[in-house]
């Protein structure tokens, strides 16, 4: 009987062996390409993105008859298929580019018909580029492939950069994607912008994208007229838009028949109900479809979306702490520490503030805060300061608050956390040894 035992299957575990590359592959899956399903994918069609779409190739098709193309700014919430869209006409220019430049131009760069300059778009995410120097850096680099830029002072990036779009009579245009993560975004506005001023020919133009909608009233007033020439939202999806795009993904993300209608019915309800995110929504179906995958099923249900929700939120709160900045993440850390003190509060999310006492006053929680930061050796932030923190971390969902009534000692604004207390105590403690240790 052993003998007619494989080195797959019992034996292996038996041993404790590690499995072979086919038994992983050939592993059952409700999956047909992943891929698909993934954020970086860009779909061909983007359903109810067409006249965003339309509107973005209008605000840029001048510079395809050499002219400077009014600068853009599009925002919305996250998920709702702004850089998708972006990316969309960025590759339509390029196509464009290529056939009408067959005659000489470098691939992606089209001369101009009946006037002798070029096209060229950009795009830049400034997540990764986030200062004036990284994104004029990165300009250049597209522009000159071949420049070893090491050690280029801004200036000398600006001079490469300003003298081959003269020299080449370009239309540049550069997309700014998430453009409010730029540090210094007045100095690069103005920089990008007052170079139309020295250039005699060809020009520079921007177009600037944000999932903040507040984002802008923080710039100077010259730099949001400079920015906002042009600009719009893109609205949040409804559940039926929701639907039709996950449904779209879902043929051909995953096997005929391996996910049941209502899966996607609540993945779409759920999701627009709350953001209309539909970066959010897709990683749902995918973990949806990894935990079917685990749990040896055929077919995705209900009861997988819902597993997921909790998986994926627990996913989103830890890069939310973890992107947060040193002061937001002490407070919240001052929050967490006080309700496991209590005890209380260790549920994923809980009720409305009448179903339970598990609020702290707005004062205790800043005492606690000015504790923590002495532990880690952070000078501590005035009162001011502090209230503007709770701001931020109550619209990123990861604390809520509420004004008390009129008691004993007046009212006091009542803070609770919006998240598993002792998860965001050991993400924001793991995030703080990290920095402690590289002092
Ligand atoms: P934003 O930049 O507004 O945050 P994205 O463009 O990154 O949003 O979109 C998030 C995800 O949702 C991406 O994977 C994108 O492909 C997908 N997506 C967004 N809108 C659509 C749409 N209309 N049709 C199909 N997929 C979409
Ligand atoms: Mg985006």
């Amino acid at each position: 009987m052993k003998k007619a035992l494989s080195m797959a299957g019992k034996t292996r575990q038996r041993y404790n062996m590690a499995p072979s590359f086919s038994e992983i592959l050939s592993k059952p899956t409700v999956f047909a390409d992943r891929n698909v399903l993934s954020p970086h994918y860009v779909p061909e069609t983007l359903p109810f993105r067409e006249k965003e779409i339309q509107k973005i190739m209008e605000g840029v098709s001048p510079a395809l008859k050499g002219e400077r193309p009014r600068n853009m700014f599009l925002y919305g919430k996250t998920g709702t298929g702004k850089t998708a869209s972006v990316k969309h006409v960025v590759g339509k220019f390029d196509t464009h580019n290529t056939a009408a430049g067959k005659a000489g131009g470098a691939p992606s760069t089209s001369r101009v018909a009946g006037n002798a300059g070029l096209a060229r778009a950009v795009y830049i995410n400034c997540r990764m580029y986030n200062s004036r120097y990284r994104v004029i850096q990165k300009i250049t680099k597209e522009l000159l492939p071949e420049l070893d830029s090491m050690g280029f002072g801004l200036a000398m990036l600006y001079e490469k950069m300003a003298s081959e779009v003269q020299g080449k009579k370009l239309h540049l245009i550069t997309v700014l994607d998430e453009v409010d993560m730029v540090k210094d975004l007045d100095d690069l506005l103005y920089t990008l912008t007052r170079s139309n001023d020295e250039l005699t020919s060809g020009s520079v133009s921007l177009i600037g994208i944000s999932n903040r909608l507040s984002f802008k009233d923080q710039l100077d007033p010259r730099s949001k007229s400079s920015l906002c020439e042009n600009e719009f939202v893109f609205p949040s999806y409804t559940t039926p838009q929701m639907h039709a795009i996950l449904e779209q993904r879902a043929k051909i993300g995953f096997k005929p028949h391996s996910i049941e209608d209502g899966a996607i019915n609540l993945i779409a309800a759920t999701t627009s109900a709350e953001s209309g995110d539909a970066r959010y929504a897709l990683r749902l179906l995918i973990k949806s479809g990894e935990i079917a995958d685990e749990k040896g099923l055929k077919k995705v249900t209900d009861k997988e979306v819902e597993d997921a929700r909790r998986s994926v939120d627990r996913d989103v709160a830890f890069e939310a702490i973890s992107t947060l900045p040193d002061h937001q993440q002490l407070v919240l850390l001052a929050v967490a520490a006080l309700a496991l003190d209590k005890g209380k509060n260790t549920r994923l999310t809980g009720g409305t503030p009448e179903e339970d006492d598990s609020f702290l006053t707005s004062g205790e929680v800043y005492e606690e805060y000015c504790k923590v930061a002495r532990r880690f050796r952070k000078p501590r932030r005035s009162a001011r300061w502090y209230r503007e923190y709770l701001n931020d971390l109550e619209m990123l969902g990861l604390i809520t608050t509420i004004e008390s009534g009129v008691g004993m000692r007046g009212r006091t604004r009542l803070i609770r956390i919006g998240y598993s207390a002792s998860d965001v105590k050991k993400i924001v403690e793991k995030n703080f040894s990290i920095i402690e240790a590289k002092d």
